[in-house]
Parts: C-alpha cells; sequence; structure tokens
C-alpha cells in the first residue's frame, strides 16, 4: 500500500497533540476506510477537518500525543497522489 506524506497549505509551528483521521464509506459505514490523516496542533483541528470534507472524507479526531510530525503535516494511504493536492 502506498503511503504519501505531505502538508496542509498553513504553516504552523504548534506543537501536534492530535490526528484527524480522515475516513471514506465502505460495508455500509461512514468510517469504512481509513484514506488519510493529519496531524495538527489544537488551533487547526477545525482546519484538517475542513480539507477533510472538503474531499468527502468523515474526519475522525484522535490523540496524537509524542508524534514527530509538525503542524499540518499529513499522511495519506490513497492510491492516486492528486487526490491529496489541497483545494
Ligand atoms: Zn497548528
Amino acid at each position: 500500500m502506498p503511503i504519501h506524506f505531505g502538508t496542509m497549505p498553513h504553516h504552523c509551528t504548534g506543537t501536534v497533540t492530535t490526528a484527524v483521521e480522515a475516513y471514506s464509506p465502505a460495508g455500509g459505514t461512514a468510517h469504512g476506510n481509513l484514506d488519510a490523516a493529519a496531524y495538527v496542533c489544537p488551533n487547526h483541528i477545525q482546519t484538517a477537518r475542513d480539507m477533510w470534507q472538503a474531499q468527502n472524507l468523515t474526519p475522525y479526531v484522535t490523540g496524537a500525543t509524542g508524534s514527530s510530525r509538525s503542524c499540518g503535516g499529513t499522511t495519506d494511504f490513497r492510491d492516486s497522489v492528486s487526490a491529496v493536492t489541497p483545494a
């Protein structure tokens, strides 16, 4: 499975506390497939949620304490890189 690392458009040096996971529907549930995740500080949780929802994904907020990523880092598990391009 390919994994693509990216960054969100904003610039922030805040401490990452939260992962906003993004799911697409599968098997009759909105949280069927984990497609991507964004690692953010508390100020950018909503930004990440909006980003995933704009891509028709269902965001799920979970803790990411101890992550080595900087705020705005993304990990994308989808096959198509083009789907990750920020709007
Ligand atoms: Zn931030």
